[in-house]
């Protein structure tokens, strides 16, 4: 990219919902950064970064849905191909109030470099729909849903771009994407989509496989940086498909879990809270506040609770420089997506914080999908020791992998990612060469 020539926008004028551009933060924006610094460092062809800093292709769409009083609601979506030179475009479906493209387009360039970190044969996709599910009855959830998969059905297919869960939607909610697909195709497409049902094709194991990969990736760290994982402490932020079988997991792996916040509340108990009963509260109630398995903490109070491990599972630009100054942990493992702007990373920098980065910590859930993805297509099942075994595999030598090179080259692991991941997919670029 030459000096001073900025990076189009996926969208000038409706990328960012007017309550997000509040806030100075930019997921798009932080993406392009982050492309840079790692072209410079892994000396790049600046064609390449070129190609890198725009998405292939970007599609919003107007999904019109009945509502149950009789009136007409009509909701934003979008879906997006950051870049498919190394496969077609893998990457979840968000439904959530305030999504906008630049965030979706962000999103889908994190796909593309988590593939490639992985080393799985994807490119990066992403999509969404700006709703609020709670607010939403069944049957309105799924007209919103097969409304918005028959908008965007022309990008999607097996061999083109392959949907997922993410914030917000579930295997109900792809089982009804996968039968609009079937619906419109006239023929069964199991491939079209994973974390689907196992009563229509998913695999077993996809379900908790993120917070698996997590888990290795904080044994990982904390066997590098010398840390004992039984009797260490841990909070979490978010308690949902990712943050809940995280907690068990943790737990079961001898730390202590001590405080968990969610959209709603925060909770907290020093001695470790008990992951089971959290869940049974909240089955009950929806929120992990008001359990009293611990003490109410306001949730913004969560990253100033004392721990060795932190984890952010919730949104993106959860730790602001605020919270990375905060910060009682040593270790941030990333569950979610785009969890920590680039003015905190600098502040965990400075306090020497180790952040394993969300490209590779959380890329347990789309090494699974790759499985799910090939089931599939081959039209049998995995056996579930053969996930198991590939996706351990896989994140512990993707973790090698960046830990050594962050060494080499004497930078944060964020970066090291970055590195690793651009230079796979420049080369594939180049090999490829440009069409036409
Ligand atoms: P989810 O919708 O199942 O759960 C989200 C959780 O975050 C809920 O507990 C919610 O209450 C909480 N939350 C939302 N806003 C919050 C806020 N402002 N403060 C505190 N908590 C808040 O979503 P998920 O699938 O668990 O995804 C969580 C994160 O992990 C997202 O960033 C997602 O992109 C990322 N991720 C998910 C997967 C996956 O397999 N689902 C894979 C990789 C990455």
């Amino acid at each position: 990219m030459s000096a001073g020539r900025q990076p189009p926008k996926p969208f000038e004028d409706s990328g960012v919902p007017a309550d997000v551009a509040a806030s100075s933060y930019d997921a798009w924006d932080a993406v392009v950064e982050r492309i840079h610094d790692a072209s410079a460092l892994g000396k790049i062809d600046p064609d390449v970064t070129r190609i890198l800093c725009v998405c292939e292709r970007v599609l919003e769409v107007a999904v019109p849905v009945r509502m149950d009083d009789g009136h007409v609601e009509v909701f934003q979506g979008w879906r997006v191909h950051h870049d498919t030179t190394r496969g077609p475009a893998k990457g979840g479906i968000r439904f959530h109030p305030q999504l906008g493209s630049h965030e979706v387009a962000a999103l889908a360039a994190d796909m593309t470099l988590k593939t490639a970190v992985v080393d799985i044969p994807f490119g990066g996709g992403k999509g969404g729909v700006r709703c609020d599910p709670g607010q939403l009855s069944a049957g309105e959830l799924e007209r919103l849903t097969r409304r918005y998969t028959y908008e965007v059905a022309s990008l999607l297919g097996a061999d083109r771009d392959i949907p997922a869960p993410d914030v917000n939607t579930d295997e109900r909610v792809m089982a009804w994407l996968l039968d609009t697909l079937d619906m419109l195709h006239g023929r069964d497409m199991p491939a079209v989509v994973t974390g689907k049902p196992l009563a229509i094709g998913g695999m077993r194991l996809h379900t908790g496989a993120t917070a698996s990969g997590v888990v290795r990736c904080t044994r990982s760290v904390f066997a590098e940086l010398d840390i004992a994982l039984p009797g260490a402490r841990a909070v979490l932020q978010g308690f949902g498909k990712v943050g809940a079988p995280l907690g068990f997991l943790l737990s079961s792996a001898g730390m202590r879990v001590v405080a968990i916040s969610d959209i709603s509340g925060a909770v907290h108990n020093p001695g470790g809270l008990d992951i089971g009963q959290l869940s049974d509260h909240v089955a009950r109630t929806g929120s992990v506040g008001g359990f009293e398995g611990g003490q109410q903490i306001e949730p913004s109070e969560l990253w100033s609770v004392e721990a060795e491990l932190a984890v952010p599972a919730a949104l993106g630009g959860a730790l602001d420089e605020q919270a990375a100054l905060a910060l009682q942990a040593t270790v941030v493992v990333e569950a979610a997506n785009g969890p920590t702007i680039p003015a905190a990373d600098r502040v965990f920098d400075d306090r020497g914080v180790t952040v394993v980065p969300d490209i590779l910590a959380n890329a347990g859930g789309v090494t699974a999908s790759y499985l799910e993805w090939a089931q599939g297509r081959q039209g049998y099942p995995w056996d579930t020791e053969v996930v198991a075994a590939r996706l351990a595999h896989t994140m512990d030598s993707a973790f090698e992998t960046v830990w050594a090179r962050s060494k080499d080259l004497g930078v944060s692991m964020r970066r090291a990612a970055g590195v690793v991941g651009v230079e796979r997919i420049a080369e594939a670029t180049l090999a490829r060469g440009l069409f036409p």
